[in-house]
């Protein structure tokens, strides 16, 4: 058990998605000193910031929520972007942690003060604070990848990244081009296919899709949630979602076993029996292990897909045209609108912000050959620097809430020593993390993510950038904190 009492000690939360709210919440209970610096107006990070038409979390919504806050209100199996997002503003003021957010604050830099135990923070205005601990929940792809593709720029209409939706940008009757087939393409083509004129899908690789059900939730359905929470446990702790998460994860790890055989007999039924032979199935037909990347989880793409307004394009872009994009054979696809569906840099976390721990580390040197935490939580060298959904944190289909739960266990527990008076600062040594390090990128090698298919998993080595083992393995490691791994510095003596 935690000590409830009120530490005294400052935290400083950057972000304020997902993560940045669950950090406050638990702050918040606590009674602890914390303030919350959020770079946009408003909070919801991923949620806020994308907006694509179709926008929706293939996790199951009541899985996609805080353990500590049920919500007997998703419309759906699978809830929209906007309603996650109003369920999230939804928590800010339930919990009352919105006086304690700083809006339009850019953490900028953040600087360790080895004689006082502190982190001095810098946001884009100049203005500095002292804090004791730092939290860093900045999210991690939140930073568009533009693709390096010929005369982008000078292509006449709108053009834009998913992440940076332009609503003047014509779609209903026009003709639409859409680059990049991963879950956030995907989506939008099962959204849009009916609105467009035309849409052309340039698809560099195709999909494996593991079909999900879908159905919507009544007012009954809701009233009866709202009545007996139970019938929401019922869903988010049912063995029908944790099983799948945990057969997903040993498939993961074990990609000759019968977890992973199972999933790709499911996707390759799913493609087999949902597409008629001809052109379009051949263009479909994946060339590489399901699962490697990302799996796309839709009820509806192979059906949608086949509308008629829609052209998947295989052949090579050669550049873009004011009119369009030209592709390597020579044709020209005439185009009103262009929409970059290519993902998000994956290592970058709370960079561009300059981080500099013990001794003059800093982060962009710790990370110059791949982004890494202890744990996926803490890093050597940069004392009380805890990190939610850090680097090789589980990536997957499942929920990211459950696993930033799962890491605020062990932060706080690392906390808690502070808390004792047993250190002034926690880190985990370098000798802990390097034995760590050496095992992860061992076993990622070995995952089906490292199986030969390129994604956002691969770091520039092509070592997946991933917890490579089981969830059950994740939830024990986060649930205590191993502490002959950490230095503890400063700690006082007990009067
Ligand atoms: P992504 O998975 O990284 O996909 C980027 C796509 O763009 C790929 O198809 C890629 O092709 C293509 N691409 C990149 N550069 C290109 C170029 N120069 N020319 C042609 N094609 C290019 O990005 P994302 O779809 O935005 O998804 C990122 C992640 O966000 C997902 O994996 C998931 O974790 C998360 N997400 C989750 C949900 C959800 O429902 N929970 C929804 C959306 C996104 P290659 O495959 O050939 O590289």
């Amino acid at each position: 058990m935690t000590d409830p009492t009120p530490s005294g000690l400052r935290f400083a939360v950057v972000g304020a998605g997902m993560a940045g709210i669950l950090a406050a919440i638990k702050l918040q209970e606590r009674g602890e000193r914390y303030t919350v610096f959020e770079k946009a107006g408003r909070i919801g990070g991923t949620w806020r910031e994308n907006r694509y038409p179709g926008l929706t979390c293939d996790v199951p919504a009541h899985a996609y929520t805080f353990s500590f806050a049920p919500y007997p209100d998703w419309s759906a199996l699978y809830a929209t972007g906007p309603e996650i997002q109003r369920y999230f503003e939804g928590l800010v003021d339930r919990y009352g942690i919105g006086p304690a957010i700083r809006f339009n604050a850019e953490v900028t830099g953040l600087d360790w003060d080895e004689t006082g135990h502190t982190w001095t923070l810098t946001l884009a205005s100049g203005e500095r604070q002292v804090f004791d601990v730092v939290i860093v929940a900045s999210g991690v792809l939140h930073h568009p990848r533009l693709p390096e593709i010929e005369g982008l720029d000078r292509f006449a209409g709108p053009a834009f990244h998913t992440a940076r939706w332009n609503d003047d940008a014509p779609i209903a009757g026009a003709r639409v081009g859409l680059i990049g087939s991963g879950s956030t393409g995907i989506q939008i083509v099962t959204a849009i296919n009916k609105q467009v004129d035309r849409l052309v899908h340039f698809q560099r690789s195709p999909q494996w899709v593991m079909p999900v059900p879908y159905h919507t939730y009544s007012d009954e359905d809701r009233a009866a949630f709202r009545a007996d929470p139970a019938l929401i446990d019922a869903i988010r702790f049912s063995d029908e979602y944790m099983g799948n998460v945990r057969r997903f994860t040993r498939a993961i790890m074990d990609i000759d076993g019968p977890d992973m055989k199972q999933v790709e007999d499911i996707c390759r039924e799913h493609f087999e029996t949902s597409l008629p032979e001809g052109e379009l199935k051949e263009k479909l037909r994946p060339n590489y292990r399901a699962a490697c990347k990302r799996l796309i989880y839709s009820w509806c793409y192979y059906q949608e897909v086949q509308h008629p307004a829609v052209h998947v394009e295989t052949g090579r872009i050669a550049r873009v045209e004011p009119q369009g994009v030209r592709m390597a054979d020579g044709t020209l696809h005439e185009l009103d609108t262009l929409i970059l569906a290519t993902g998000f840099r994956a290592d970058r976390f709370i960079r561009p912000a300059g981080v500099t721990g013990q001794g003059g580390l800093t982060l962009d040197r710790f990370w110059a050959r791949r982004p890494t935490a202890h744990y996926a939580v803490t890093l050597p060298g940069f004392p009380n620097f805890f990190m939610l959904n850090g680097p090789t944190g589980p990536v997957g289909n499942f929920s990211l809430i459950d696993i930033a739960e799962r890491q605020w266990d062990y932060i706080d527990q690392l906390v808690d020593l502070i808390r004792r008076g047993e250190a002034r600062s926690v880190a985990p040594s370098v000798a802990a993390h390097a034995d760590y390090e050496e095992r992860r990128i061992a076993a990622a090698r070995r995952t089906i993510f490292g199986s030969g298919c390129t994604s956002w998993y691969l770091d520039d080595e092509g070592v997946p950038a991933s917890w490579p083992w089981s969830y059950d393995d994740f939830a024990d490691a986060m649930s205590r904190p191993r502490l002959e791994e950490y230095d503890l510095f400063g700690g006082q003596v007990p009067a």
